[in-house]
């Protein structure tokens, strides 16, 4: 049987890590000073204390100041969003991100508001959300910007090809489709309610998963030839690795998938490291936008 091309997500995460790396020092030598991201973690989500430590080290990694916010989970809202307010207003932090999910006595939505769009990171502002929808330069959510540059590394134009998004959340699925609608795709965005999700996905020449369920997108309803692209991250339980045991997979059958597709990303390895480095480089490019020093990447 065929077996498709495998995108390899960590290789081009390190390549643009690498280049990203190669501009902040740029950025530094002509400025001054190097380009800095503050991050927020409100609270003790073990996932999300992993995912801001690991942010924190590639910031350090790639040359940059690293700004680390860790707030006890009983912080009002009031002082968060005083932190923000402080963090708008420092000249040394070119991007602030909000680590989510937040405890639930903050409006999350309001603390997204406060973030000055300039240095929205994350691409969450309404504002920034805005100007990717009109198409006005903006800073755009970390993973589907992640995607699309792993879309492209395998097929370059896009345009007039059959792209399906299943997921509409406004940080991967709403974003993603945008994004392939920029590229002149014809874009269907599928949903929870979305009749015959099978013959949907059969459409697509690409295929992007952002769902949450562990392998819902079976080999049968990936197109011969498509690119997919498998956003999520589960946790299953793997008994054969040993008792109590779990591993990583996708929303998509990723053995039957591989059969099919063209070209496909791994979970791990594929979409997951793309997103950090992705946020390394809006924080770059809000470094650039806001002082106007001029780098190469
Ligand atoms: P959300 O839960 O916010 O959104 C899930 C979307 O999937 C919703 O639009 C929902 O539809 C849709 N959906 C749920 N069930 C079905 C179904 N049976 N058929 C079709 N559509 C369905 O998730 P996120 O967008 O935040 O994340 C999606 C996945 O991506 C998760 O596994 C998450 O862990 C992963 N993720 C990975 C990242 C990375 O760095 N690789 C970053 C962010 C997320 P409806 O709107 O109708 O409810």
């Amino acid at each position: 049987l065929p077996t498709s091309r495998i995108i390899d997500g960590k290789a081009f995460a390190e390549g643009l890590r690498r280049r990203v790396a190669e501009a902040a020092a740029d950025f530094l030598s002509r400025s001054g000073r190097a380009p800095g991201l503050a991050v927020v973690l409100a609270g003790e989500d073990p996932a999300s204390s992993v995912y801001v430590r690991n942010k924190a080290q590639q910031t350090v990694e790639a040359g940059m100041a690293s700004f680390e916010h860790r707030l006890p989970a009983e912080t009002g809202e009031a002082e968060l969003l005083a932190l923000v307010a402080r963090l708008n207003a420092d000249d040394a932090v070119d991007g602030i991100l909000v680590q989510l999910p937040l405890p639930a006595h903050i409006d999350a939505q309001k603390v997204i508001e406060a973030i000055d769009p300039a240095k929205d990171v994350d691409g969450f502002h309404p504002e920034n959300a805005g100007r990717l929808m009109t198409g006005l330069p903006a800073l755009v959510p970390c993973t589907p910007l992640g995607c699309l540059m792993l879309i492209k590394s395998v097929q370059p134009a896009l345009a007039g090809l059959e792209a399906v998004v299943v997921g509409r959340s406004n940080i991967v699925g709403k974003p993603m489709a945008q994004l392939l609608l920029s590229e002149s795709c014809t874009v269907t965005v599928a949903h929870s309610k979305t009749r015959d999700l099978p013959a949907v996905c059969r459409r697509a020449d690409i295929l992007v998963a952002a769902v949450g369920r562990p392998q819902m997108v079976r080999g049968d309803w990936v197109k011969p030839g498509a690119i997919v692209i498998d956003v999520g991250i589960n946790r299953i339980p793997a008994p054969e690795r040993g008792e109590g045991k779990t591993r990583l997979v996708g929303d998509v059958a990723y053995d039957e998938a591989a059969q099919r597709a063209g070209a496909i990303t791994p979970v791990p390895g594929g979409v997951g490291p793309m997103t950090i480095a992705c946020l390394l480089r809006n924080t770059l490019a809000a470094a650039v936008a806001r002082t106007g020093v001029v780098v190469d990447v």
